[in-house]
C-alpha cells in the first residue's frame, strides 16, 4: 500500500500518518519525492481499511502495490535512488547520469599488494577500490581472506590514496567489523538469499552492494533488495554478475539483459561486475563497453599487477594497462549517451 501526500503536505502531516500506520501494527516508509512525499506500508499480509487514512489531512490517495516487492519499485518511488559514496577525493554516485567505477583486486592479500594495485587505479582516474578480507570460497582449502587484517589494510588504503573502500561480508559478525571500516558492504551472490545478513545489512549505517544470486531471477533479486529495504536502508546498489548456464566458454553468462529489466521495474541503481560475468580477462573489456552501452550505472572489475599469482581469481584479473584502457573507452561509450565516467 501506498499512501501518496499533497505536494504541499506539512511536515506535521506526513508524521501524523506515519503514526496512524504505526498504530495500526504495520510499518510506514516515508519516501520523499521530487514533487510530493509517499509512504510506503509494509508489514501487512492482507489489505489494509485505507478509509481513516485518506481521510487525513495532506493525503491525496491510497494505491495498492501488487508486486510482491514493494519499497523497491518504481510505483513506489518514481525518481532513481542515487546513491552517494563519499571518498577523500570526492563523491562517486550512482544511479544519475555519471556511471560509477570501482576496481580492484578479488582479495587484499597482502598491504604490498593492495598498494601497488590501489596506486594504478588510482591512477586510472577511478575513485572506489574493491578488494575482499573475506572470500566465500567454493572449497575449504582455497584462501579465506585475512579477515580484520585486511580490514586494516584496507583502511590504510583510503588513508594513503583516498580511495574509497568497496568490501564483502560474509556472515553477521564480518559484516559488524566491515561496517566499520568500509565504505560499502558487498553481500556477494552466494549470500543473495541469506535472509539474516540481508536483514542485517538493512541496519547498517553504510550502502550496500548486493550481488545476484547466480540462479537468482529477478523477481528474486528484487525480493533480496526489498529485505534490506524494509529494514530502513534505502542506500542499495544492485550488481548484476553472471548466472549459471550450459555455456562453458566463460565461467558465468552475463546477463546484460536484466539491466534495463530492473530499470523498468525498480528505482534503485544496477552496476555490471564482468569479472565474475565471464571468469576471462579478455572478455572483460569487451563486455565493460557492452555494459556501459546497455545503460549500466556502473562497473565493478577485479584488476590484479601480477594475476598469475593472485591467491583467488587471476583468471579474470585484468591487467593495470588493461584498467586505464577499460576507464577510457567506458569514458568514450558514456560520453555518446549523454554520459560521464565517476
Ligand atoms: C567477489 O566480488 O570477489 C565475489 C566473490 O563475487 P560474487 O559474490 O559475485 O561471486
Ligand atoms: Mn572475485
Amino acid at each position: 500500500m501506498l499512501i501518496v501526500m499533497q505536494s504541499h503536505a506539512t511536515e506535521d502531516q506526513v508524521r501524523a500518518v506515519c503514526e496512524r500506520i504505526e498504530s495500526l501494527g504495520f510499518r510506514a516508509h516515508p519516501i520523499p519525492g521530487a514533487g510530493r512525499t509517499a509512504i510506503g506500508i509494509t508489514g501487512n499480509s492482507g489489505s489494509i481499511d485505507t478509509g481513516s487514512l485518506e481521510a487525513m489531512p495532506g493525503v491525496i490517495e491510497c494505491i495498492a502495490v501488487t508486486k510482491a516487492y514493494k519499497l523497491v519499485s518504481r510505483d513506489m518511488k518514481e525518481a532513481n535512488t542515487v546513491v552517494r559514496i563519499p571518498t577523500p577525493a570526492g563523491e562517486v554516485t550512482f544511479g544519475d547520469t555519471a556511471v560509477g567505477m570501482v576496481a580492484g583486486p578479488c582479495a587484499v592479500e597482502s598491504q604490498e599488494q593492495a598498494f601497488a594495485i590501489a596506486a594504478r587505479v588510482c591512477g586510472a582516474g577511478v575513485r572506489l577500490f574493491r578488494g575482499g578480507a573475506y572470500k566465500p570460497r567454493t572449497s575449504p582449502y582455497s584462501f579465506q581472506g585475512l579477515g580484520e587484517t585486511g580490514l586494516k589494510i584496507l583502511a590504510n588504503v583510503r588513508d594513503q590514496f583516498g580511495l574509497g573502500i568497496i568490501t564483502e561480508a560474509v556472515d553477521n559478525e564480518s559484516l559488524d567489523l566491515v561496517e566499520k571500516y568500509a565504505d560499502v558492504i558487498q553481500i556477494g551472490a552466494r549470500n543473495m538469499q541469506n535472509f539474516s545478513l540481508l536483514k542485517r545489512a538493512g541496519q547498517a549505517r553504510k550502502p550496500i552492494l548486493l550481488k545476484r544470486g547466480m540462479s537468482a531471477t529477478l523477481d528474486e533479486f528484487l525480493m533480496a533488495g526489498e529485505y534490506i529495504v524494509s529494514e530502513g536502508n534505502y542506500q542499495v546498489i544492485l550488481c548484476e554478475r553472471g548466472v549459471r548456464t550450459f555455456s562453458d566458454h566463460t565461467r558465468n553468462t552475463l546477463d546484460l539483459s536484466i539491466i534495463p529489466a530492473v530499470q523498468r521495474l525498480s528505482h534503485l541503481p544496477i552496476v555490471v561486475d564482468p569479472s565474475h560475468g565471464t571468469g576471462r580477462r579478455n572478455k572483460v573489456l569487451p563486455l565493460s563497453r557492452a555494459a556501459v552501452a546497455v545503460g549500466a550505472d556502473g562497473l565493478l572489475v577485479e584488476v590484479h599487477h601480477d594475476p598469475d599469482r593472485a591467491l583467488s581469481d587471476g583468471p579474470q584479473s585484468i591487467l593495470p594497462d588493461e584498467l586505464d584502457r577499460l576507464v577510457r573507452e567506458s569514458r568514450e561509450i558514456a560520453a555518446v549517451l549523454g554520459r560521464t565516467l565517476n
